[in-house]
C-alpha cells in the first residue's frame, strides 16, 4: 500500500510536469500566431497559416502536434480577427497508479493571444501622415504602391509631411537626414506633440530611402524583402507618424504606421507600400479595427 501511494505521488509529479510543459508549448504556439494577426474574417488560407504556426511551435517545444485541440480565432473588428486561443491536450499514464486501478489523466493547457495597437514607437522616421488621409486610403485600398510625396503647405496633396521629431529648434537638415536614415532614437508615445518641419525636404527624403533600399540584406535571390517576405528590422521598413494638426505649425501623434519601401518609379520618386509590423516590447493603446489601429501592433499573452 506504501509503495503504491509513492508510486501515485511520483505520477502526479509527472503529470504536474507535463502540465507545464503543456503550458510553454502553448505559450510559444500562442506567440507564433499573433505574429501573424490580425488575420481577415473568411481568409480561409491565412487562418490554415496560423493553424500550421501553432501546430509547428507545439512540436518545437515539446508537445506533438497532434496534441492541438483547438486553435480558436476570436476578438473580431473590422472584419479581422486580433486574437487566438491554442488548447493543447495530453494524455499521461500513469506507472504506479495503474496498480491501484488509476490508469492515468488528461491534461489540458490554454492559452490567449492578442495584437493591440502600439501606444509608441521607436526608430520612426520624420514623416508624417494626416490620420483623416490614412483613414481615407485605407478605406479605398489606397496605401500599395504610394509614392512618396510631399505635401508641402500651400495645397499641394501630397501624403507625406516632414516633422521635426525632438523639437529642438536648429539641427534641421542633418537631424532630419540622420533619422530618415536610421531611425530616431527616441520613443515616440500617442498624444506627444511636434512641430512641423519647415523647409522642403522631399530631396533628403529620396536620397535617404534610397540608402535603406540598397541596405537590404535579406532574401537573398529573392529581391530583398517586400511586402511577401520582410525581416521587421529590415532598413526597408520605415514607421511614420500618423498626426492631427494641432495649429499650422504643430501635430499631435495619433499612432504610427508602417511602410515598406520598394524602389523607385523611374522618376526617382520612392515608392512604398502599407504592411504590418507586431512587436512584443512596447506599450499598446487604441482601439483594435479603430482609432490609433494604422498597422503596428503588441503581440499580448492575455490568458
Ligand atoms: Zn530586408
Amino acid at each position: 500500500m506504501l509503495v503504491a501511494i509513492a508510486g501515485l505521488v511520483i505520477d502526479l509529479g509527472s503529470a504536474y510536469v507535463q502540465g507545464s510543459d503543456n503550458q510553454n508549448a502553448a505559450d510559444a504556439a500562442a506567440l507564433a500566431a499573433g505574429a501573424l494577426l490580425p488575420a481577415s474574417v473568411g481568409d480561409e488560407a491565412q487562418i490554415q497559416e496560423i493553424r500550421d504556426a501553432v501546430a509547428d511551435y507545439s512540436a518545437r517545444n515539446g508537445i506533438p502536434a497532434d496534441c492541438v485541440e483547438a486553435v480558436e480565432m476570436e476578438d473580431v473588428a473590422a472584419g479581422k480577427y486580433y486574437g487566438v486561443r491554442v488548447r493543447l491536450r495530453t494524455e499521461v499514464t500513469y506507472g504506479f497508479g495503474r496498480i491501484v486501478g488509476i490508469e492515468g489523466t488528461t491534461v489540458t493547457k490554454t492559452a490567449k493571444v492578442r495584437v493591440q495597437p502600439a501606444a509608441d514607437s521607436t526608430d520612426v522616421v520624420p514623416l508624417g501622415v494626416e490620420e483623416g488621409r490614412l483613414l481615407e486610403a485605407i478605406a479605398a485600398g489606397d496605401c500599395q504602391h504610394v509614392v512618396i510625396k510631399f505635401g508641402g503647405g500651400g495645397g499641394e496633396q501630397g501624403f507625406f509631411g516632414a516633422l521635426d521629431l525632438d523639437g529642438v529648434q536648429g539641427g534641421g537638415a542633418k537631424d532630419f537626414v540622420s533619422w530618415l536614415t536610421f531611425g530616431y532614437d527616441g520613443v515616440l508615445s500617442v498624444g506627444d506633440e511636434l512641430p512641423v518641419e519647415p523647409g522642403n525636404m522631399s530631396g533628403p527624403t529620396t536620397a535617404a530611402f534610397t540608402t535603406r533600399f540598397s541596405q537590404c540584406a535579406h532574401y537573398a535571390g529573392e529581391g530583398g524583402c517586400n511586402t511577401a517576405h520582410f525581416d521587421p528590422d529590415c532598413p526597408r521598413v520605415v514607421t511614420l507618424i500618423v498626426y492631427a494638426m494641432t495649429d499650422t505649425h504643430n501635430v499631435r501623434v495619433k499612432g504610427f504606421v508602417p511602410f515598406i519601401l520598394e524602389g523607385t518609379d523611374g522618376n526617382g520618386e520612392i515608392v512604398a507600400s502599407k504592411i504590418s509590423v507586431k512587436t512584443q516590447e512596447g506599450e499598446s493603446g487604441g482601439v483594435i479595427g479603430g482609432e490609433g489601429d494604422y498597422g503596428v501592433y503588441r503581440i499580448r499573452l492575455v490568458e
